[in-house]
């Protein structure tokens, strides 16, 4: 995937790499990538317990959301959405303070 730095605002291809930070003792795995000619650091989404738990959790609403819909059983999608977007704000939630957490500390600690 092709993006542009909005640093320096030239354009390069994504290459995600992961390592491992740590967030008041459980272990983080955060997914960044680096635009290799200005240096730039940007983080793509930090993966937890927590977080992986959230994911798995909207993937199967969202299987139960095609199907409810196939059935075509409304209330039940609704049900679905509303739970999909609680656990949303969830991820974000979590995303948030991590970045925070993680800013206060600087980049290079690992
Ligand atoms: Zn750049």
């Amino acid at each position: 995937m092709e993006v542009t730095c909005d640093v320096c605002g030239k354009s390069f291809t994504i290459d995600v790499q992961i390592r491992e930070r740590e967030y008041k003792g459980e272990k983080v795995r955060e997914h960044y990538f680096t635009h290799w000619e200005c240096g730039t650091e940007y983080t793509g989404y930090y993966e937890t317990a927590e977080t992986k738990h959230l994911s798995e959790e909207r993937k199967r609403i969202r299987d139960d959301v095609q199907l409810a819909s196939r059935l075509g059983n409304e209330e039940e999608v609704r049900k679905l959405v509303k739970m999909d977007k609680k656990l949303k704000k969830q991820q974000l939630g979590i995303k948030k303070e991590l970045e925070k957490y993680f800013k206060e500390r600087g980049q290079n600690d690992r």
